[in-house]
């Protein structure tokens, strides 16, 4: 028998969007029969645009979001989200319009990148050599398939689904990423080609999200082609849940490797453009914060993404709420904040609740939300950070090359 959807939580997150974001993400949503299938809803989970144009893409499908308080609703031309007490207008992110149409090899574009807000995520490989040794990890997500074939998408391939996605303006950063593989470069000579021309073609952002390097000098050759951003997800800080949950990771790279990379990298990329993310729920909110103070004393991002479980991958801690996490995010924001660690980079992500948008859930000092507000009209962000990387890129790599 299904459990009566609770309504303790009625009412109580629903107008702050930070804290509105986070249990939806947690809890889901129901999708009320005025909403049509298809244009709105694809896939497991729906991007919406929550009021202060927070981005957050919410568990529709799964059978955990059955017991949600939410419900999405169609209202005039418009959506709401209701708790059965009061409502707010919120917008359904059209999906792009690029994932309809094909490389010239007839590869959809859909199958290729993968919009999440403010950055599309390309894995031109999808294999990790962690898959059929039984040391994968045991939450296994993204855009891996473990029954791939061998295809690897070439780096034309790569460079007309970034020409598609800059075109339509759906995100300005592109996340190249790539599994375990058993060489000392942690991938990146093979990521090496399509960063430098992606970088070369496109007014663009590259992010690399791998696994750490052997070696540092791979971490420099990272920063040196053109990478503008770093990501090696530790996922855990407990050393026991790490191998436990990480076994591959744990045995082949070492939590300490993580850590020593992660380090490294912060002392090379510009601040705020070395993240790591710890997953919320697969280990106690207590150590999720020890991984925050830690990474940020090493100026590092945190980033802390919501274990969504499935039947056949029950990870998750309970009982995990809003109640309980919540302070997670508010320390989370309060780190970066206290280490001064750049917010911009890491921002408007559509499956995580970013560190600048967990400042709605600490009290607005110093004009937070005015701030916010005045960056995203701006956007004069972005380009600042543009300027400020190929500026900074082409001091380091003098730097080194002189040494
Ligand atoms: S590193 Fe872990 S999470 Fe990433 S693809 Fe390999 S098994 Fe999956």
């Amino acid at each position: 028998m299904r459990r009566p959807v609770n309504s303790r939580v009625q009412g109580k997150y629903l107008h702050n969007p930070g804290s509105l974001k986070i249990d939806l993400m947690l809890r889901g949503i129901r999708i009320d029969g005025s909403v049509s299938e298809g244009e709105d809803i694809e896939g497991l989970g729906i991007d919406l645009i929550l009021p202060r144009n927070i981005i957050a893409n919410v568990p529709c499908k799964e059978e955990f979001t059955k017991d949600s308080p939410y419900v999405l609703k169609k209202k005039g031309k418009g959506y709401v989200i209701t708790d059965g007490i009061d409502e707010v207008d919120v917008r359904v992110v059209p999906k792009p319009e690029f994932y309809r149409k094909k490389t010239s090899t007839g590869v959809p574009f859909s199958k290729i990148g993968i919009v999440h807000g403010s950055y599309t995520v390309i894995t031109p490989s999808p294999r990790c050599e962690f898959f059929h040794s039984n040391i994968e990890c045991r939450y296994c997500a993204g855009n891996f398939d473990v029954n791939s074939t061998d295809r690897v998408y070439s780096v034309d391939e790569v460079l007309e689904t970034v020409e598609a996605v800059m075109k339509e303006g759906s995100s300005r950063i592109i996340y190249l990423s790539i599994g375990f593989t058993k060489g000392d470069d942690g991938g990146i000579e093979f990521l090496t080609g399509y960063i430098r021309e992606i970088k070369k073609h496109f007014n663009c952002l590259v992010a690399v999200e791998a696994l750490p390097p052997k070696h540092n000098r791979w971490i420099d050759e990272t920063y040196a082609v053109g990478a503008d951003s770093v990501l090696y997800n530790l996922e855990i800080f407990d050393s026991e849940l790490f191998e436990m949950i990480c076994p591959g990771r744990a045995s082949l790279i070492g939590r300490d490797r993580y850590l020593e990379a992660l380090r490294y990298a912060a002392g090379i990329f510009p601040s705020g453009t070395v993240a790591s993310h710890l997953i919320v729920g697969l280990e106690p909110p207590g150590s999720t914060c020890m991984g925050i103070d830690f990474l940020t004393d090493i100026g590092v991002v945190p980033i802390l993404p919501i274990y969504r479980p499935s039947p056949s991958r029950a990870l998750r801690i309970e009982p995990l709420t809003a109640e309980i996490i919540i302070p997670v995010y508010r320390h989370l924001y309060n780190a970066v904040r206290k280490k001064n660690i750049n917010m911009n980079w890491v921002r408007d992500i559509s499956v995580v609740t970013t560190p600048i948008e967990s400042g709605y859930l600490v009290e607005d000092k110093g004009g937070f939300k005015g701030i916010m507000e005045s960056f995203y009209k701006s956007k004069i962000g972005l380009k600042t950070a543009w300027g400020l990387s190929t500026i900074r890129r082409k001091l380091r790599v003098r730097d080194v090359e002189e040494k």
